[in-house]
This record gives C-alpha cells, sequence and structure tokens, in this order.
C-alpha cells in the first residue's frame, strides 16, 4: 500500500509539473503572425517617439551624429566604453583612407559592483583613474602632434537627452546601475570633472550610446549598415533615419539628410508582448519596476531570472528538485545568463554539465533526469521568446526603412544589421533562433539580401570614430 501511495503522489507531482510547463509554454508562445503584430506596433512607436508624443515609450533620441564614419579619420584617440558589466578603455591610432587602423590597443576593466549601486563621483573618479593610468601606457607606436590635446569618444550606454555631440543630460539608470544624483546631470562634464581631479589632460570629442558607437563603427567596416542593434546586458538599437521624418526635430536639417537615432527600444511595451507572471514579477521587484519592458524579456541581465523565477515555482509546485524547494534557488540573480547559455547548450544524453551546473548554482546533489530535461526545456522556452522578440524589433527597424520589400529596380542591395554585445555573440541558440526568425518574417527571397553581422566591440572603435570627425582640431566640413 505504501508503494501506491508514493506511486500516487509521484503522478501527482508529475501533474503539477506538467500543468506548470503547459502553461509556461502558452504564456511564452511568439506564432510568426503575432510577431508580425508587434513588428507593426514598434514601427508606431518609433512614429510616436519621433514626434515627441507625450508618454511614448520609445524616446527615440536625436545623437547629433549626422554623418557616420567616411574611412578618411586620422590621428589618435581613444574612447571609453561604459554600460555594462565591464568598462573598457581603447587608443586607436587612425591612419586615413589607405591605412585605416593603424594600431589599437585596449583593456578592459570589471566595474566593482558597489560602484553600480554608489555615488556619481565614485564611478566618474574610478573610471577617470583607469583611463589615466590607461593614457600613461601609449606607446612609440601612438603618435599625437605637438600641442595637440588628447580626445575621447564617451561610450555611455544608458539613455541620454543629448544636446550637442558631446553634451547630454542622463535620463535614467538602466541595467543595474542605480546612482544617486546622476539623472538630469551632463555626464560628459561629471567625467570631465572626474578627469581633471585625475590630473588628465583630455577633452571629450563625442559622447555616444553604445548603438550608435556600433553603428559606426559597421559602416567603417562595411557601407551597407544601415543599423546597429546591442543584445548584452541590456539590449537597444540606433539607425539612420531621414532628418526631415523626424518632426520633433527643430535644428537645421543637416547637410547630408540624415540623422542617427537611438531607439532606445529596450522601453518599448504593447498589449502584444507575451508577458507572463513571471515577467510581471521580474519587473516589480526590479530597480526599475516599470521600466524597460523589453528589455527584461530579451536580455543578457534577465533571461537567466527569468529561467529561476519558473524552476522555483517548479520547485515549489511540483517537487522538482526533491521535497524541499533549494533555498539558493530563492535568491534573485543567482541564475545568471551564461549560466543558463551553458545548460542550454548540454549536447550529452544524460545532461550531465547542466546537472553539474544546478548543483554548483543551486546546490542541489542529485537531480532527477526528468528535472534536468525540464531544465533544459525551461532555458529553451525563454531564449526562444527572448530571441523571438528581438527579431521581430529588428524586422520593425527594417520595415520603417522600407527595407522588408524587394526593390524593384532589381539592385540587390545589401542591407547589413550589426549586432553587439555578449547574449548575440555568445549563446549560440539565442542567435541561430534570431536568424531564423528574421529570415521567417522577412521571406527567403529579401532576407536573402539582409545580413546579421557580429560587429565585435564596434561600440569602442565607433565612439573613436566619432571623435576624430568631431575632433577640435578638425577641418569644417
Ligand atoms: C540602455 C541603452 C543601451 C542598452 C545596451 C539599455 O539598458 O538603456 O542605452 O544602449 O542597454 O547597452
Ligand atoms: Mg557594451
Amino acid at each position: 500500500r505504501r508503494r501506491r501511495r508514493q506511486r500516487e503522489a509521484e503522478d501527482e507531482r508529475k501533474r503539477k509539473a506538467a500543468a506548470v510547463i503547459e502553461e509556461v509554454e502558452q504564456r511564452f508562445s511568439t506564432p510568426t503572425a503575432l510577431l508580425r503584430g508587434i513588428a507593426d506596433a514598434m514601427v508606431e512607436e518609433m512614429e510616436r517617439g519621433l514626434r515627441a508624443e507625450p508618454h511614448a515609450p520609445l524616446k527615440m533620441l536625436i545623437s547629433y551624429v549626422d554623418n557616420l564614419p567616411t574611412g578618411d579619420e586620422q590621428g589618435l584617440f581613444y574612447a571609453l566604453d561604459l554600460g555594462g558589466t565591464n568598462f573598457r578603455v581603447i587608443r586607436v591610432q587612425l591612419g586615413g583612407r589607405d591605412k585605416r587602423v593603424v594600431k589599437q590597443q585596449y583593456e578592459e576593466v570589471s566595474i566593482p559592483p558597489h560602484l553600480m549601486v554608489g555615488t556619481s563621483t565614485e564611478l566618474f573618479d574610478f573610471i577617470a583613474a583607469e583611463l589615466e593610468k590607461f593614457v600613461r601606457t601609449e606607446g612609440e607606436d601612438f603618435h599625437l602632434p605637438n600641442g595637440k590635446q588628447r580626445e575621447l569618444g564617451f561610450t555611455f550606454s544608458f539613455p541620454v537627452h543629448q544636446t550637442s555631440i558631446s553634451s547630454g543630460t542622463l535620463i535614467k539608470w538602466t541595467k543595474g546601475f542605480s546612482i544617486n544624483g546622476t539623472v538630469g546631470e551632463d555626464v560628459v562634464a561629471e567625467l570631465s570633472r572626474a578627469m581633471e581631479r585625475q590630473g588628465l589632460d583630455m577633452k571629450v570629442a563625442a559622447l555616444v550610446n553604445d548603438t550608435v558607437g556600433t553603428l559606426a563603427g559597421g559602416r567603417y567596416a562595411d557601407n551597407d549598415v544601415v543599423t546597429a542593434v546591442i543584445l548584452g546586458t541590456g539590449t537597444n538599437a540606433a539607425y539612420v533615419e531621414h532628418a526631415n521624418a523626424i518632426p520633433k526635430w527643430t535644428g537645421l536639417l543637416p547637410r547630408s539628410g540624415n540623422m542617427v537615432i537611438n531607439m532606445e527600444w529596450g522601453n518599448f511595451r504593447s498589449d502584444k508582448l507575451p508577458r507572463s507572471e513571471y515577467d510581471k514579477s521580474l519587473d516589480f521587484e526590479s530597480l526599475n519596476p516599470g521600466e524597460q519592458i523589453y528589455e527584461k524579456m530579451i536580455s543578457g541581465m534577465y533571461l537567466g531570472e527569468i529561467v529561476r523565477r519558473i524552476l522555483l515555482k517548479l520547485a515549489h509546485d511540483a517537487s522538482l528538485f526533491g521535497d524541499v524547494v533549494p533555498p539558493k534557488l530563492e535568491q534573485l540573480f543567482i541564475l545568471r545568463t551564461p549560466d543558463m547559455s551553458a545548460m542550454h547548450h548540454d549536447t550529452s544524453h544524460d545532461l550531465k554539465h547542466l546537472g553539474a551546473k544546478l548543483k554548483d548554482i543551486l546546490g542541489v546533489a542529485d537531480t532527477s533526469l526528468e528535472a534536468r530535461y525540464i531544465t533544459l526545456h525551461v532555458c529553451d522556452l525563454v531564449a526562444e521568446r527572448g530571441a523571438r522578440l528581438a527579431a521581430a524589433g529588428i524586422y520593425g527597424i527594417l520595415k520603417k526603412l522600407g527595407k522588408d520589400k524587394l526593390l524593384c529596380d532589381f539592385s540587390q542591395q545589401r542591407t547589413v544589421v550589426a549586432i553587439d554585445g555578449g547574449l548575440y555573440e555568445h549563446y549560440k541558440k539565442f542567435s541561430a533562433c534570431l536568424e531564423a526568425t528574421l529570415t521567417d518574417l522577412l521571406g527567403e527571397e529579401v532576407a536573402s539580401s539582409v545580413v546579421v553581422k557580429l560587429a565585435n566591440d564596434g561600440s569602442g572603435i565607433g565612439a573613436a570614430l566619432l571623435a576624430a570627425s568631431h575632433s577640435q582640431y578638425a577641418e569644417a566640413a
């Protein structure tokens, strides 16, 4: 009789697990028709943002970049890239049309977590100190003409209301940064003051979002790049817009007729987005509730956390990891997206690598094969939804640009989408799904002229290039 009771309990547990999974499958499903609707909603929101409609979720920020790099840029330039878990300092010697990038060096420093939630001065002092150290290691291969000041492109990957190419005020922090007193301040002024405190004589020639930097770096490498997307800790996109299609632009019409727009698409929201209870509680408990809704369904900071929440539900309702819920599973953000990716890519028949990860991270020693397969399936559902939603966003941009159709003149113009960010670069199942979905949305024929390209650290080089074209010594065009 005891065995029968055990079997019944076991069946009940399986039923509960199946019920949770089935619900997640339904809530997370993104049929192509839904993605088309999301792309259309994205286009509508882009237009509302360009008109500066009140409460438009997409800020569609004007970057003051109206010319992308040509290849003629010359000289020594620095770049500083702040916005994810790491920040990077770069120097590059640009040799102009024929020589291009003569030499480039960089250093990457991870940001001590306490600085992400500390004070503005502490953060900027830390950055300026690292930059100052880096400048001191400048060798013979780099050349700054006598009497000239060093110049910097500052990639600052947060929403900024730009007041010129080299100034702008922070609108809000995202991605786990939360520092009092910076919102509303000019981040270039903050950085410049910190550089002064370090005794570093350097001028910020360009302030750019990472998407804009990636677009610039992408265009330098390939003339057909029209949009850049970041899929990393956070997510966002920038693209080249016709200046006369930006109703809120009140300045002179740029000679190029173009203006790069930083969409800040991470803040996209729509009733069409398949938001689940897990997304809602994640948002509610986050540092920025109500903000960055699309980002919270897609980007590297959040995917692992969504998986954790689903596994926690399964542990509670269906004893997925045994009779007690592993205490570590209750810990916010304990399951990072790189770990999720490692589990998701386990191809061993008994999922032993996935099992080892669960043990490492959650401290659950012997997981059942069933629990491991369920975990794999959950990773799949969460990654696939994120990748498909990102593909819908890209499809929306291509629609806005009129690049979703075959050109009637059969010119077969390539359209290149430059993508950067660790999520896209390292999470192969994510990037493969994104690309397949984009092909599906565009149709094979159009898709054959659309190229999705990894722009590895395009944003650093891009910022240096924009510093070059906006240098105080550059001849006015
Ligand atoms: C920020 C964007 C940035 C993106 C990718 C988002 O959280 O709001 O400005 O481009 O992350 O780094
Ligand atoms: Mg980055």
